[in-house]
C-alpha cells in the first residue's frame, strides 16, 4: 500500500475534476486526480454534446472527456485508477483519503468533484429486471433494443435526449411523464414532438416493472394515471429510467454540510466548504445548473481558491498546515 502526497487532491474525474486539475497543475500544485468508477464522469455515457463552447460541430461526450484528461495529464496531473472509500477532513489540512486499493492520499487541499449518479424510481421489479429490460442509460443499452418497443420515463433533458437517441435503434419509442409538460429545454422538446417515431404519454407514473428476470425479462409496465387514478398496462421490451441524478456525497455524510438533497453546501458564489482548504465543484454541489460547462467553471474556481489557500499555508515539520495569518496570531 502506497502513500501519495500532493498539494491538491482531487476526487472525481468529470469536467469539474479535470478542469480543477488543469488549473491546479498550471499553478504548480502537482495535482492528483482519483478517477473513481466512472473515469470521465457522466458525459462518458452520452453521445452528442452540442452546447460545450468552442466546437461548431457536434462533438461526442466520451471524446470531450478524453481530451480534458489528456490536457490535464499534459500539464502535469497524476491520474489514479482508484475510488476513495474513506475521507478524513476533521483535523484540517493536510486531508487524508483512502482508496479502494488500500492506497492512502494526503492532500494539503482537497477538491471534491464526485458529481452525481442516476436516480431510480424504486418501483417493484425495477432492480430485479435491471439489465433484463430496465436500464438508466440509453447510450449504453439502446443497441440491445434494435427493432423493439421501448419506453423512457422522465421529463427532463436526459429523458428527452434518451428518447431521441433510442430512435436510432427502435421504431417505437414512448416517453412517459408524470405531468402534462416537460422540463426539458425548448429545442429538445421541439425535436421530440416532431419526431414521427416518438409518442408521449402524459400524467402517468410507473407502479411496477413486470416480467420474468429469468425468462424473457421485461414484458410490460403497470402504469397509473396521476389525474384519474386509472391503471393500465404498457407493453414494451425495454424501459429507460431517466428521472435525474443524486449527488455522490455518501463519503462526506457527517463530515461536511449538505442540503436536504445531499448536495454539498458551499459559501455562495464560491467553491468553499465550511472547512478551510476543502472545496466542492460541479454537480456534487450544484442542483440547479448541472452542465458540463458550469462544472468545468466551478472546477477552475476551486483550483484557483485551493492555490490561494495553499500559498498562505505554513506546513510544519509534522506535516500539519496552518494558514500563515492565523498561525501568526
Ligand atoms: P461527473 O461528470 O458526475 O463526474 C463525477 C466523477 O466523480 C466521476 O469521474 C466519478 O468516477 C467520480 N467519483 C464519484 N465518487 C468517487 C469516489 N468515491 N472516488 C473517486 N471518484 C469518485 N451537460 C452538458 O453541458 N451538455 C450535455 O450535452 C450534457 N449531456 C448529458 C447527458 C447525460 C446522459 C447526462 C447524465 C448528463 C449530461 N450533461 C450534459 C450533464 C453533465 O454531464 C454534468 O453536468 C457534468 O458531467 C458534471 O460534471 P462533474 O465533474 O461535476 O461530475
Ligand atoms: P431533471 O432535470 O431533474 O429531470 C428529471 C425528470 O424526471 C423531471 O421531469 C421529473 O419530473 C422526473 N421525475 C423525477 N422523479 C420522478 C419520479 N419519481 N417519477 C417520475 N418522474 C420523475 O434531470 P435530468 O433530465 O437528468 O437533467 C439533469 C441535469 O443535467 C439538468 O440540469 C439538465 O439540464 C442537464 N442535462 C443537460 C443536457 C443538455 O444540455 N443537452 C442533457 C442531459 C442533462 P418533474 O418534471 O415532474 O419534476
Amino acid at each position: 500500500m502506497a502513500t501519495h502526497r500532493t498539494k491538491m487532491l482531487i476526487i472525481g474525474s468529470g469536467p469539474a475534476g479535470y478542469s480543477a486539475a488543469i488549473y491546479g497543475a498550471r499553478a504548480m500544485m502537482e495535482p492528483i486526480v482519483v478517477q473513481g468508477l466512472q473515469p470521465g464522469g457522466q458525459l462518458t455515457i452520452t453521445t452528442d454534446v452540442e452546447n460545450y463552447p468552442g466546437f461548431r460541430e457536434v462533438i461526442q461526450g466520451p471524446w470531450l472527456m478524453e481530451e480534458m484528461k489528456a490536457q490535464a495529464e499534459h500539464v502535469g496531473t497524476r491520474m489514479m485508477w482508484d475510488t476513495i472509500v474513506e475521507v478524513d477532513v476533521a483535523g484540517g489540512s493536510p486531508f487524508r483519503a483512502v482508496g479502494d486499493s488500500g492506497d492512502e492520499y494526503i492532500g494539503d487541499t482537497l477538491v471534491i468533484c464526485t458529481g452525481a449518479q442516476a436516480k431510480w424510481l424504486g418501483a417493484p421489479g425495477e432492480q430485479e429486471l435491471g439489465g433484463k429490460g430496465v436500464s438508466a442509460c440509453a447510450t449504453c443499452d439502446g443497441f440491445f433494443y434494435r427493432g423493439k418497443k421501448v419506453a423512457v420515463i422522465g421529463g427532463g433533458n436526459t429523458a428527452v435526449e434518451e428518447a431521441l437517441y433510442l430512435t436510432n435503434h427502435s421504431e417505437d419509442v414512448t416517453l412517459i411523464h408524470r405531468r402534462d409538460s416537460l422540463r426539458a429545454e425548448r429545442i429538445l422538446q421541439d425535436r421530440l414532438f416532431k419526431h414521427p417515431r416518438i409518442t408521449v404519454l402524459w400524467n402517468k407514473v410507473v407502479d411496477s416493472f413486470e416480467g420474468d428476470p429469468l425468462a424473457g425479462g421485461l414484458t410490460h409496465l403497470a402504469l397509473r394515471d396521476t389525474e384519474t387514478g386509472e391503471a393500465s398496462d404498457f407493453a414494451c421490451d425495454g424501459a429507460f429510467v431517466a428521472i435525474g441524478h443524486a449527488p455522490a456525497t455518501e463519503l462526506f455524510k457527517g463530515k461536511l454540510k449538505m442540503d436536504d438533497g445531499g448536495y454539498l453546501l458551499v459559501e455562495p458564489g464560491t467553491p468553499k466548504t465550511e472547512i478551510p482548504g476543502v472545496f466542492a465543484a460541479g454537480d456534487v454541489t450544484d442542483h440547479v445548473y448541472r452542465q458540463a460547462v458550469t462544472a468545468a467553471g466551478m472546477g477552475c474556481m476551486a483550483a484557483l481558491d485551493a492555490e490561494r489557500f495553499h500559498s498562505g499555508l505554513d506546513i510544519d515539520l509534522e506535516g500539519h498546515a496552518e494558514p500563515v495569518s492565523e498561525a501568526a496570531e
